[in-house]
């Protein structure tokens, strides 16, 4: 997940230039941090990720450790029979890790589980969208990211009572009305600039982050072969920087994205130096600004961002797209 922590510690192994969050996890990781896990998979979604393994195995091992090669180019027709043979490989290592075979049955009902999970979230974030004032951007994903280190079967409990609440709170008359926006970027960090958006009159209605919509804009199709319909899944998320698709390019989803939403505006955080991010974000936010939508790009990082900084160039937008000042 990432987080703060002191990056210093992660210099005498990792280039300067490497992104924050590489650095960040592997400095909790060294910190002792992160000793209570069993294991660690690392999708390999940049060259940063593709060595950090190697790297993290030398210098603070796990006792299970195995890289997550998804395929880039997702359009291909290759890529299906690829995915899966990788994800045939995790659950083989798994197996032998673990002593036992992994039976479908439990799969199916994990997909279950995880299914539910992302349903009753995209109720939240659905409620939220509609009564910002019931449920703070703030709020929502602090939930979304909380759920993703809980035991589902407690959060889903938890969520299931969460939801009900908002539902019964819809009948009481409140404030919904604020600048709607989008968000876009890799990761959502650090979460003090919705703080800064709320503080002026906005709102964040949409977002593609890792640790945001793209988490739980998809289900898996239960019934079917499990390792195939999480493959299935992995083939039709959402573009991202380092999965972008070419029949449907992320520029374009995000337009899309912004209009059905309603946005007025847009922010796109980039992490210094995640070069997917790079690659793509110029695009993005001439994409987004043709749309005719006010947009502007933060650079931030794990493990202390300038708040200030970020706070002053929140401010100055939302007076552009018409926030309501303090
Ligand atoms: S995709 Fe970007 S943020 Fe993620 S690990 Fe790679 S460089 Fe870092």
């Amino acid at each position: 997940m990432g987080g703060s922590t002191n990056l210093e510690a992660a210099n005498t192994h990792l280039q300067a230039w490497a992104c924050s969050y590489s650095r960040s996890s592997l400095a909790r990781s060294l910190e002792g941090k992160l000793d209570f896990l069993d294991g660690l998979i690392i999708p390999q979604t940049c060259d940063t990720m593709r060595m950090l393994l190697d790297l993290w195995q030398q210098i603070r091992p796990l006792p299970y450790m195995e890289n997550f090669r998804l395929p880039r180019q997702v359009d291909r027709s290759s890529a299906r029979k690829y995915l899966l043979g990788e994800l045939e490989r995790i659950k083989k290592g798994l197996e032998e890790f673990r002593g036992s075979p992994i039976e479908a049955e439990s799969l199916h009902q994990s997909i279950n589980l995880y299914n539910h999970n992302r349903q009753l979230l995209r109720k939240i974030a659905y409620l939220h969208a509609h009564r910002p004032d019931l449920i703070s951007s703030r709020q929502l994903y602090t939930v979304i990211n909380g759920t993703m280190i809980m035991a589902r079967e407690k959060v889903n409990r938890l969520l299931q009572s969460l939801t009900e609440d908002l539902e019964q709170s819809l009948e009481t008359s409140g404030n919904g009305s604020r600048i709607r926006l989008l968000m876009s970027g890799t990761l959502l960090e650090p979460f003090e600039v919705l703080d800064f958006i709320e503080e002026f009159g906005g709102t964040v209605v949409a977002d593609d982050f890792q640790n945001g919509f793209r988490y739980i804009e998809a289900d898996v199709e239960p019934g079917r072969d499990p390792l195939e319909a999480l493959a299935e899944r992995q083939l039709n998320r959402i573009p991202s920087a380092a999965f972008d698709l070419e029949k449907r390019p992320r520029r374009i989803f995000l337009t899309e994205l912004a209009r059905a939403k309603e946005a007025r505006g847009a922010i796109l955080l980039h992490h210094t130096f995640c070069e997917p991010e790079n690659f793509d974000g110029y695009d993005n936010l001439r994409a987004l600004q043709k749309e005719g939508l006010q947009a502007m790009r933060i650079e931030t990082q794990f493990g202390g961002a300038g708040l200030g900084q970020i706070r002053t160039r929140v401010h100055a937008f939302m007076e552009m797209v018409g926030g309501v000042i303090r």
